[in-house]
């Protein structure tokens, strides 16, 4: 390899948030020999700005970092209060504090990894006949052999191709301590659909800490977002009429947009510039989950650098987990009301562990057919016909 000047580097990541750090990790922690890696993104990462949730039935790299973990969850709607028993999975919540101290902790220790508190302006492949890339930042450019982009900003994403769907899951979370007992701490809450719907797909989502302190979430997953003052509504309405809790501090406030949505993120922006973590799509379009994703694509992204010298050789899932999703977003892009009946069905008559298995894109063919046969599928064979034919509108 040639000898690198002050601006040159083995490896950038534009952007050092989920998806930088992972990769950048999984990098250090592996055999590939790049020794200068700079990390650019103007946000020190020193809030707790996120809450992670996953199922996963193996550990995963940050395992020291998870703060609590479920077997039981619940599935509430009107007349259908479900516990599911999610054996061999468990529900796991990193804190996002947590999670950039151990990784940056780890980079900081490998003597590998400079950092740039600056934003990214531009990246281009450096010409048509070299193997680097530049990276403009804080007016200077920098190279690289391989630039990872995941610049992203939370803010509703709406692309411009009208034959994709564009949904938002936006949420308000609380973190709230009751001077009571209140919430059972070993049971989470993955959907209570029992707040009104106004023809837009709505539930909480309740993580219980302890039986006194629990993460409550507001969700919906529409094309457009509400004004801040019906999100915290919604929230101390159903504190009061479904739990029945009217004493509480709020210790914590957590909101957010995650895009939803079958537009296609390329991988590549150019010969030496790879996208990834929801820049690169690495956001599950039906649901928002997207951390395990991130893990499981960083591990791939190694994998392929050690066997084929490029990060690009990904297996890709089947295709056909994209028209799932698909369809499933243009039901709650225009009948959003039925998204209840949907998810009600969906967990009434499949395990979890079916679920889980399709939401993560390796079920087998006959477990998809089971689970999309349980579900009201007149609503999906039109909305195939609609993506088929008109698509989105
Ligand atoms: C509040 C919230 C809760 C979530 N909860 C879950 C969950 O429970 N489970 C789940 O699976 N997924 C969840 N997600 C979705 C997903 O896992 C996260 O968004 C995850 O952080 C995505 O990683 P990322 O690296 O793509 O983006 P980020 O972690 O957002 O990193 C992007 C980085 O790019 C930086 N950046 C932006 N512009 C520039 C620029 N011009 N130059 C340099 N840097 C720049 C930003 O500062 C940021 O650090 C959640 C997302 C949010 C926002």
């Amino acid at each position: 390899m040639p000898e690198l000047d002050s601006h040159t580097y083995d490896l950038i990541f534009a952007g050092g948030g989920a998806a930088a750090l992972s990769l950048a990790v999984q990098i250090v922690q592996s055999p590939l020999p790049y020794r200068r890696i700079l990390i650019i993104d103007p946000d020190p990462k020193e809030r707790n700005d996120r809450t992670w949730c996953f199922w996963s039935t193996a550990p995963v790299f940050c395992e020291s970092t998870v703060s609590h973990r479920w077997n039981r969850l619940a599935f509430v709607s009107d007349g259908v209060n479900l516990h599911l028993d999610t054996h061999p999975y468990d529900y796991r919540v990193i804190r996002s504090i947590d999670f950039y101290r151990h990784t940056l902790e780890i980079l900081k220790a490998s003597g590998r990894v400079s950092f740039l508190r600056a934003s990214v302006e531009s990246i281009a492949d450096s010409d048509p006949t070299s193997d680097m890339a530049t990276v403009i930042a804080g007016g200077i450019a920098h190279r690289a052999h391989w630039v990872f982009d995941s610049r992203w900003v939370a803010v509703a994403y709406r692309g411009a191709n009208p034959r994709r769907h564009y949904l938002q899951q936006h949420f308000l979370g609380w973190t709230i301590r009751t001077p009571n007992d209140q919430f059972t701490p070993d049971r989470a809450t993955l959907f209570d659909l029992r707040v009104p719907q106004e023809g837009v797909f709505r539930f909480v989502y309740t993580l219980p800490f302890s039986t006194r302190e629990a993460m409550v979430e507001y969700t919906l997953f529409s094309a457009d977002l509400l004004p801040p003052q019906q999100y915290r509504e919604a929230l101390e309405t159903y504190l009061q009429d479904q739990l029945g809790i009217s004493e509480y501090e709020i210790l914590d406030e957590e909101s957010c947009v995650i895009p939803m949505t079958d537009e296609e993120f390329p991988r590549a922006a150019g010969r030496r510039i790879m996208r990834i973590g929801t820049l690169g799509g690495r956001v599950k379009a039906s649901t928002g989950y997207a951390f395990l994703r991130i893990q499981q694509d960083s591990a791939a992204i190694v994998r392929s650098m050690i066997e084929r010298g490029t990060p690009f050789h990904n297996r890709l899932p089947p295709r056909r987990y994209k028209t799932f999703d698909a369809m499933l977003l243009q039901i709650l892009f225009r009948r959003g009301e039925r998204g209840k009946e949907v998810f009600t069905a969906l967990f009434t008559r499949n395990p979890i562990g079916r679920i889980f298995r399709f939401l993560d894109e390796v079920g087998t063919v006959r477990e998809n057919l089971l689970l999309m046969a349980s579900v009201p599928w007149f609503l999906f064979i039109r909305a195939w016909f609609a993506i088929r034919f008109s698509k989105r509108v």
